[in-house]
C-alpha cells in the first residue's frame, strides 16, 4: 500500500514537471541536505525552498529557523534580506532568536506566571521576572520533525513538534504544526496549527530580522515603514503592556501613512524611551481570524517591498535596539543595532493575564490555525 502511494506520489511528481517543462513554466523545488550536528549527535537539516522565479528560502528544522530568504529588487538581482548565520554553530551558540518560530508563547507573560481556569502556572523567568519567547528551551531550540513537498505554484516545509505537557511550565501536550512555503506570487506563507490535550495558551510566531537592502546594509532607518494599525499597546519598563489600547494619532507610533523608520524613532517620547526604540505591539485593523493587509515596508535605494499580511490580532515592531555589534553573523557581516526589523505576527504581549485582550487560550477538542504572509515585490 505504503509503496504503491509514493510510487504514484512519484508519477504524479515526474509528470508536473514534465507539464511545467512543457509549458515552459518554472517548477518550484525542495531540496534538502544536512546542516550540521546538535549537541546530542542527531543531524539538523537544511531545506532549500526555490520557486524557479528569483525567490529562495532555507530553512532548518533546528527551531524552525529561515537561515536565508533571496527576494530579487527592482534590477531582479537577488540579496539576502534576513540576518543570521552561515552555520548552526551560530544558532547554537547564541541568537536573538534569529528566523526563528517562537513558542509556546511568543513575546513576554508578566512575571512569568499566569493563571488559567483557576489553576497557577510559574514558567521560567529568562527576561528579567518576564518570561520571553517560550522560556529557556523554547520552540526556536528544538529539532522539529520535517517533510519537504512541492507543487506546480508552491515550494515548502512542513515541520512537526511535539511539546509535552509541562514543557518550560506550559500545561498539556501540545501539537504544533508550521508549515512554510515559498510560492510563485514572491510569498513566504507560513501556517501555524496546534492542538492540545488540556486547556492551555499559546502564541507562535516568525522573528526573522529583515534589511530589504541586503543582510550586511547598515541600518534599517531609511526604509519606510506602513502599519495598519490605529492603536497600539503601551508598555511598562518592562516591555510588559499596561492594558491600555492607545491610538497612536499624535504620536511617534503612527505609521498609517509611509513614513521611514528612523524619522521619529529618536524623538523624547515615554515609550521610545521604555523600548529603546520601537519594540511593541499594533493592534491590527480589521478583523482577527481573517488575512488582512497589517505592514508594507519598502527600501528606496532597491526598491524592494515587503507585505506582511496575517490573521493575528496583533503585530510586534522591534528594530533590533538590542543588536549591539557583539554578533558577527553571515559573512562576517557585523549586527549593530537597528541593522534589521522584525514584524512579528501575535497575539499581544501579556494576554493570559489580560482578560480585555483577544484570548490566547486553546482548549481540548479546539484547533489553533493562523496564517501570515510576508509578499515580496519590487518598485
Ligand atoms: C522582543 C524584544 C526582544 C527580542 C529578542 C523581540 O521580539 O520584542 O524585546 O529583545 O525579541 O531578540
Amino acid at each position: 500500500m505504503t509503496f504503491r502511494l509514493l510510487r504514484a506520489g512519484a508519477v504524479a511528481s515526474v509528470l508536473l514537471l514534465a507539464a511545467c517543462r512543457m509549458e515552459h513554466r518554472p517548477m518550484p523545488t525542495a531540496t534538502e541536505r544536512p546542516f550540521g550536528k546538535l549537541p546530542d549527535g542527531t543531524e539538523a537539516r537544511l531545506f532549500t525552498l526555490d520557486n524557479g522565479r528569483g525567490m529562495r528560502a532555507t530553512v532548518t528544522n533546528y527551531g524552525g529557523i529561515v537561515t536565508s530568504l533571496v527576494v530579487p529588487d527592482r534590477a531582479g538581482h537577488g540579496a539576502d534580506v534576513v540576518l543570521g548565520y552561515d552555520s548552526l554553530e551560530g544558532y547554537l551558540r547564541a541568537t536573538p532568536y534569529f528566523g526563528a518560530i517562537v513558542g509556546r508563547y511568543a513575546n513576554r507573560i508578566a512575571k512569568a506566571r499566569f493563571a488559567l481556569e483557576g489553576k497557577a502556572y510559574t514558567l521560567a523567568a529568562n527576561d528579567h521576572a518576564n518570561t520571553l519567547h517560550g522560556g529557556v528551551k523554547g520552540f526556536d531550540k528544538l529539532p522539529w520533525a520535517a517533510t519537504p513537498f512541492n507543487d506546480s505554484s508552491q515550494a515548502g516545509v512542513r515541520l512537526h513538534l511535539a511539546s509535552p505537557d509541562g514543557d518550560e511550565g506550559y500545561p498539556g501536550r501540545l501539537d504544533v504544526t508550521v508549515t512554510y512555503a515559498v510560492t510563485d506570487s514572491n510569498e513566504l506563507r507560513i501556517t501555524y496549527q496546534a492542538a492540545t490535550d488540556k486547556p492551555t495558551v499559546l502564541n507562535l510566531s516568525h522573528h526573522g530580522y529583515f534589511n530589504l537592502a541586503g543582510q550586511a546594509s547598515g541600518d534599517i532607518l531609511g526604509h519606510e515603514l506602513m502599519l495598519a494599525a490605529d492603536r497600539f499597546t503601551p508598555v511598562d519598563s518592562t516591555l510588559i503592556p499596561t492594558g491600555e489600547l492607545r491610538s497612536v494619532a499624535g504620536t511617534p507610533m503612527d505609521f498609517r501613512t509611509p513614513t521611514a523608520i528612523g524619522a521619529r524613532i529618536g524623538q523624547d517620547d515615554e515609550q521610545l524611551r521604555l523600548g529603546k526604540g520601537y519594540d511593541h505591539n499594533w493592534v491590527v485593523n480589521g478583523p482577527a481570524g481573517m488575512l488582512r493587509l497589517a505592514a508594507r515596508v519598502r527600501e528606496p535605494h532597491s526598491g524592494r517591498v515587503m507585505e506582511v499580511r496575517t490573521t493575528q490580532p496583533g503585530i510586534q515592531f522591534y528594530t533590533g535596539n538590542f543588536l549591539d555589534g557583539t554578533i558577527v553573523g553571515k559573512g562576517g557581516a557585523r549586527y549593530q543595532r537597528r541593522s534589521g526589523f522584525c514584524l512579528e505576527t501575535q497575539h499581544f504581549p501579556d494576554s493570559p493575564n489580560h482578560p480585555d485582550f483577544p484570548s490566547a487560550v486553546l482548549r481540548p477538542g479546539e484547533e489553533f490555525h493562523s496564517t501570515t504572509v510576508y509578499r515580496f515585490s519590487a518598485q
